[in-house]
């Protein structure tokens, strides 16, 4: 909550702007610009005010001792998860935000954006490219499947995985920048609405070697299971991305 009342002061300078009383001019138009750059990806930087205790995991996962788990087969996952991203960004424009360009652009939070963070659920990356707010359908869909992959686990014999989230939020200037370095990062990203996520299906993170140790290959394929639920439901759309390793899902709006 609290990172929402700062989030709400571009709001307040902005009604200070429209009021008698004369604004300042900026100094140039290019201090301007990289001034409003700054302040946005500030704005939008992850509150790392209160430490998390769900960010702690181990550095490594135990590659030792696996035991497979019973999977139920889905199909080759590149054919199964093919959801283009003409029918994703469709249901990204009805669901989600309008894609933040300026701090002034952050007034479409009002609408409802909510901060993501690492959970019992799931792992939060470290972002590079974006940023952790997503629209409450989205967050509660990555809730869900985070859930339903523990459930899952659980019900097969065990085992202390969290799936892992590597890109959430972007803005039309992020998605500029990775697509110099990342060939997905498609010209109209579904990532600038809010309703999309990358959950990576290469690497899980693991918190007590304790527990029963699973290959990341049974897990890959556990998520799938999982993720084709969600999308027969009608929950999301879901792509496999071969070059980033991980699906790339967009929430879709209540029927
Ligand atoms: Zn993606």
């Amino acid at each position: 909550m609290k990172r929402l009342h700062l989030l709400y002061l571009p709001l307040i300078a902005l009604a200070a702007s429209c009021s008698d009383a004369p604004s300042p001019q900026p100094a140039s138009a290019s201090a301007s610009v990289a001034e409003t750059k700054t302040d946005l990806a500030s704005l939008l930087a992850p509150d790392k005010s209160t430490p998390n205790s769900y960010d702690a995991h181990l550095e490594e996962a135990p590659d030792d001792n696996c035991e497979r788990i019973h999977i139920n087969t889905i199909g080759p996952l590149r054919q199964v998860f093919n959801d283009s991203n003409h029918v994703q960004l469709e249901a990204a424009q009805a669901l989600g935000i309008e894609p933040i360009h300026s701090t002034t652009d952050i007034m479409m939070l009002r609408k409802g954006l909510v901060e993501v963070k690492s959970c019992p659920e799931y792992y939060l990356d470290e972002l590079s490219h974006s940023f952790p707010f997503l629209v409450p359908e989205a967050a509660a869909l990555v809730k869900d499947i985070g859930r339903a992959f523990n459930d899952s686990l659980a019900a097969r014999g065990g085992g202390a995985y969290r799936i892992k989230v590597t890109s959430v939020l972007r803005t039309p200037a992020t998605v500029k920048r990775l697509r110099r370095v990342n060939g997905n990062a498609t010209e109209e990203s579904t990532h600038a609405y809010g309703t999309t996520v990358d959950i990576s299906y290469s690497k899980f993170i693991c918190d007590d070697a304790s527990q029963p140790h699973r290959t990341f290959e049974d897990l890959k394929n556990l998520l799938a299971e999982v993720l084709n639920d969600m999308r027969s439901q009608g929950r999301c759309y879901v792509k496999y991305e071969y070059r980033q390793s991980c699906f790339h899902l967009t929430a879709r709006p209540n029927k």
